[in-house]
């Protein structure tokens, strides 16, 4: 009889995360197991909501947003009695190893697990790229395209009418998605967690380019440093600029994966997949340099944050001319 893996996607939905499945299912095809999904998560594995996932049923996932495992939190999965109702359909299902696809929370989750005996590799996936031991996650590039895209439609509205655009991205305590579209949007400012704040600097940049004639901005706050709608409040009473907050909120988590997600899903589900066909659980997966690795889910939930130092420098020049 071929040996069963269970994949679960969980916490925040994320671009690629599709991808990533598909990738684990023909994977563990590859290697002989036989895949099972689980649905919502966690709490799909304390109801038992599984299923056998076979190639053909991911033929036509990697473009697609979304999961279609479908993914949840489950606050019962943090209770001992959840865990144990978990780990029991875990075993009926005679799953010997898992995936799990999803973030820092997911995470600690699936320690849990390959703690209790099933053998378990962690993927991560979350828009907010906030789990510094890898560089890249996935859904991250796709959120930062779609958070640029949508810096240019409200730069042209901002022009028209001479204001500045405050705009509030996700992240959670990581100011990656501000960072990376600061750079490649542009936006003149930025506000981050892994950057001293100073709303007075940027309010007397703003001013000193309206001066020049310049007459419409962007500022970009990550949600882990403020808040969009009190930053443009901020910014109006110290200048009197007109300043309109705008929250782009689920919109980044929604779309089809960029290429660059589809790309790292795929080599992530089947490094998962590989290290459970060679035994090794407890283990999660991550690009650093480019190149593909993976370490103790433990050691990448203790990684500090990043310091970005040098995109932070590049950032310093690149908004010079604000
Ligand atoms: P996102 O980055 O999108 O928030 P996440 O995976 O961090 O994704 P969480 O809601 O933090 O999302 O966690 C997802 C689920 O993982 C939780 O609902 C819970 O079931 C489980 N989980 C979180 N923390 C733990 C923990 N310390 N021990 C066991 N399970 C956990």
């Amino acid at each position: 009889m071929r040996k069963k893996l269970g994949v679960l996607t969980s916490g925040g939905d994320t671009p690629g995360m599709n991808a990533a499945i598909r990738s684990v299912v023909l994977a563990a095809d590859d290697n002989g197991f036989v895949a099972m999904g689980i649905k919502k998560g966690y709490a799909g594995l304390i109801s038992g909501d599984v299923s056998r996932i076979k190639p053909e049923d991911v033929r036509d996932i990697a473009n697609m947003g979304g999961t279609i495992l479908k993914t949840a939190r489950c606050r019962e999965f943090m209770t001992d009695a959840g865990r144990q109702k978990a780990l029991n359909v875990i075993k009926a299902y005679n799953i010997e190893g898992m995936v799990v696809i999803g973030g820092d929370g997911s995470f600690a989750g699936a320690e849990v697990l390959d703690r209790h005996g099933i053998p378990t590799v962690a993927v991560p996936a979350t828009i907010d790229n906030d789990l510094p031991y890898t560089d890249f996650t996935i859904g991250f590039d796709a959120a930062v395209n779609l958070v640029i895209s949508e810096m240019a439609k409200i730069r042209d509205t901002m022009n028209s009418h001479e204001r500045i655009g405050v705009i509030e991205v996700m992240g959670n305590q990581c100011g990656d998605i501000a960072l990376y579209a600061g750079i490649a949007g542009p936006a003149e400012n930025i506000v981050i967690p892994e950057k001293e704040k100073d709303l007075d600097e940027i309010c007397d940049r703003l001013v000193s380019e309206r001066i020049k004639g310049k007459t419409a901005s962007l500022v970009l706050v990550a949600e882990g440093a403020g808040s969009g709608i009190e930053t443009a409040q901020y910014i109006h009473d110290m200048t009197g600029l007109e300043a309109k907050a705008i929250v782009l909120g689920y919109t980044q988590r929604g779309g089809s994966p960029s290429a660059a997600d589809r790309m790292r899903a795929s080599s992530f589900g089947i490094h998962a997949v590989q290290l459970l066909a060679r035994g090794n659980g407890g283990r999660a997966v991550g690009i650093r340099n480019n190149n593909l690795f993976d370490e103790e889910i433990k050691a990448a939930l203790a990684t500090e944050p990043r310091a970005q130092t040098q995109l932070l420098e590049e950032y310093r020049i690149l908004s010079r001319n604000g």
